[in-house]
């Protein structure tokens, strides 16, 4: 089995990381299933254990709004006195840059981990070893990005993961540091363990039935990876009723929710245009949930 299909990153059997897990060579669903609960108690027994809020996964459905809330979660960061680290770990979309003010995209972190890339063989790293041009800075953020599929055969997004999976578990953060990835839509990041070394998980819920069961599954993933910060943000709401019954279906499927952003014709406009996430609409209720975190 591959680099890019080990949950743990193992680039063979009986490598290392290797736990023999049995996933590589099972043939049946029994198998198949087992080799997924060893991996799931591995990860749980081997999960970061930090107090402090520092790698941070924004996850959910396509279209819930994952990549307007990072940038809110951004400015609120940086209001409690985080230096903010962001990486755009989403390989279609194309705005987190711009709404974070960013002028100049960076190259992909991706060409930093293929077969010849430098931090491959790295265990660990920090934001002062990574090349210039893989780091565009903007407004007191720091921007990343793992690359993009751009064209027609291109390949498939694997090495793209391997590349979050790899920065989300050798980072090495410093004192105030924060790292905040916008993640792919839906749950094929958990299914290849891009998270698992992550401390906090928020997935962001719009107020639709298809929204609620992606976070339950989201929450499910992640508790199983053993991560304890796990949390719904919900978004684009349009009433309190609408909150209090978003937030109802969410407890029966066992997600905590950790705030509330409300629908904002101004941010909507902010969305369409591609145009930089003011310090206006959205931060007081996105620092309500930096704070809730802590
Ligand atoms: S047996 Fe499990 S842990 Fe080992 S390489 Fe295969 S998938 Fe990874």
């Amino acid at each position: 089995m591959g680099l890019f299909h080990c949950p743990l990153g193992a680039p063979y059997y009986d490598d290392d990381a290797c736990i023999d897990c049995g996933l590589c060579y099972a043939k049946t669903p029994e198998e198949r299933v087992e080799a997924s609960r060893k991996i799931r108690e591995y990860m749980k027994a081997h999960a970061p254990r930090t107090s402090a809020v520092s790698k941070v996964a924004v996850c959910g459905k396509g279209g819930s709004g994952k990549t307007t809330v990072v940038a809110l979660l951004t400015l609120a960061l940086k209001e409690a006195g985080r230096r903010v680290i962001v990486i755009d770990a989403d390989e279609s979309n194309p705005g987190l840059g711009r709404m974070l003010g960013i002028k100049v995209e960076p190259k992909p972190l991706s060409d930093l981990f293929g077969e010849d890339g430098i931090f491959s063989e790295r265990e660990r790293f920090c934001m002062d070893d990574i090349p210039p041009g893989f780091v565009s800075a903007g407004d007191g953020v720091r921007f990343m990005a793992v690359g993009k599929i751009l064209d027609p055969f291109q390949g498939c997004a694997c090495s793209l993961a391997e590349a979050s999976r790899q920065v989300v578990e050798k980072l090495e953060l410093k004192e105030g540091e924060v790292l905040i990835l916008d993640m792919e839509a839906g749950v094929e990041s958990f299914g290849r363990g891009v998270e698992r070394h992550a401390d906090t998980i928020l997935v962001v819920v719009e107020p639709s039935f298809e929204s609620i069961v992606v976070a339950g599954r989201i929450a499910q993933m992640a508790q199983g990876m053993g991560i304890e910060r796990v949390g719904a943000i919900l978004n684009k709401v349009s009433s309190e009723d609408m909150a209090t019954r978003t937030k109802q279906e969410l407890e029966k499927t066992g997600v905590k929710v950790f705030g509330v952003l409300n629908y904002s014709p101004e941010l909507a406009e902010t969305a369409f245009e591609g145009k930089p996430v003011k310090n206006g609409v959205g931060v007081k209720e996105a620092g309500a949930i930096v704070a809730a975190l802590r």
